[in-house]
């Protein structure tokens, strides 16, 4: 499936639309999701076009990897849950119930997350 360059990260992206930025660097963008799921709900994403982790993991370079996994460290740290701890997830595909093609990770925290995964009944 072709990367879709009007996916709302995209948009993000492109400074078409705004965001709650939390950390910026030459690979990486970290904002506030919008609809915040926990007291720190933070998104991070690659500026390359990657539409999930399958594609990251396979297809980025090692200089793009090391970006995003470092950053996750910085991003967590100016959120605050660097010692109090956090979920990091990353919905991929259908069955991971992604709803944004465009891979991103998401970090919750500031509180107690609930249980780890609910599978439909
Ligand atoms: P997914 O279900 O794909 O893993 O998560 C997508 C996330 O993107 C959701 O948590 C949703 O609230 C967030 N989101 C969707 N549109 C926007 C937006 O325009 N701005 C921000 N900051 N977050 C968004």
């Amino acid at each position: 499936m072709a990367y879709d360059t009007n996916n709302i990260f995209a948009k993000i992206l492109r400074g078409e639309i705004p965001n709650d930025t939390v950390y910026e660097d030459e690979h990486v963008l970290a904002f506030r999701d919008i609809r915040p799921q926990a007291r720190v709900h933070v998104l991070l994403i690659p500026k390359g076009a990657y539409e999930s982790l399958e594609d990251f993991s396979a297809k980025a370079s090692e200089a793009e990897i090391v970006a995003f996994t470092r950053a996750i460290a910085t991003v967590s740290k100016l959120a605050g849950t660097d010692v109090t701890g956090y979920r990091a997830i990353a919905n991929t595909g259908a069955d991971g119930h992604q709803e944004v093609p465009h891979f991103h990770l998401h970090l919750l925290g500031g509180q107690r997350i609930g249980r780890m995964v609910s599978l439909p009944e």
